[in-house]
């Protein structure tokens, strides 16, 4: 990924691709101090830009430290990349990280530093399987209890645990795995949030113990626009038998309809495909 010919926006500057570096000692790198954000562009504008911002802002205060560009900056600096990279649909990927002037667990002083990088990231999930419904695994790992990490910051650290379960899912086939939370209660995917259907009616987590996504957000509000009715809550690993559709939310899976989870079938169906139909539509520039 290194390797390519663009422009990185970089502590405030464009920077060439390949020149975008950091050093070895890089706090952010060693103790995971480090917060990210995942937004689409779409015919040359950012879906839900400042919202991806606030949030970045918000993750790194959660961790300890300001993100030292304003909401508006950063907003700036996305707009300008995709013009200079040319891109109209493209993936952006704002980091935030302490940096390296101190080497210790403490790293009160060391400078904050920012990037933005943009490319061209067209389906999360193969396409093929995309409509099929893909498959998931049951995770091994939980996402972690509240009181244990700042489990609604989407901070790099959080990530490891969706890197091994991703991984040990992949070895078995599995296009991603489902996460419990720390309770046992079912959570989201390893970068994506999740949505069942049964009898008309859609169930989804309460987004109040791990990232409660724009997307998500987006969808809720596309399905109750709609007449819908969304219930979020505590759902039961169990209860996955009597759902007919299931489906995952997010920036990069935008709305992705699920065939399997472990042992449990599900068909995409009206529901699911109607509001990817609807995801679509919103998020093309007004
Ligand atoms: N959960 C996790 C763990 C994620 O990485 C993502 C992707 N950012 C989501 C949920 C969905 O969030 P969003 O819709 O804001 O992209």
């Amino acid at each position: 990924f290194d390797d390519r010919d663009g422009v990185i926006w970089f502590d405030g500057e464009f920077v060439d691709w390949r020149d975008a570096k950091i050093h070895v000692l890089t706090h952010g790198l060693h103790y995971g101090s480090c917060v990210f954000e995942g937004q689409r562009a779409y015919g040359g504008v950012v879906f839900e830009q400042r919202r991806h911002h606030e949030r970045l802002h918000a993750s790194a205060e959660m961790l300890g430290f300001s993100v030292p560009y304003s909401v508006a900056t950063l907003d700036a600096a996305c707009e300008e990349l995709l013009r200079r990279m040319a891109f109209r649909d493209a993936y952006l990927r704002p980091v935030a990280w302490r940096g390296s002037e101190m080497m210790g667990v403490s790293a009160q002083d060391n400078t904050i530093h920012v990037a933005i990088a943009a490319w061209q990231w067209p389906s999360y999930f193969a396409p093929e399987e995309r409509m099929k419904g893909i498959r998931l695994d049951l995770a091994e790992y939980r996402r972690p209890d509240p009181r244990t990490a700042p489990s609604r910051s989407k901070a790099a650290g959080l990530y490891m645990i969706c890197t091994i379960s991703k991984h040990a899912a992949e070895k078995k086939g599995y296009a991603d795995a489902l996460m419990l939370d720390f309770e046992g209660y079912v959570a989201e995917a390893t970068g994506a949030n999740v949505f069942f259907v049964e009898g008309g009616r859609i169930h989804t987590p309460l987004a109040d113990r791990f990232l409660d996504g724009i997307t998500r957000q987006t969808v809720i509000a596309l399905a109750r626009a709609k007449g819908l009715e969304v219930i979020e809550r505590r759902i039961r690993p169990e209860e996955l038998d009597g759902f007919e559709e299931c489906f995952l939310t997010g920036t990069a899976a935008e709305v992705t309809p699920v065939s399997e989870i472990a042992d449990w079938r599900f068909k995409p169906g009206a529901i699911s495909l109607g509001l990817l139909e609807d995801y679509m539509a919103a998020v093309q520039p007004k």
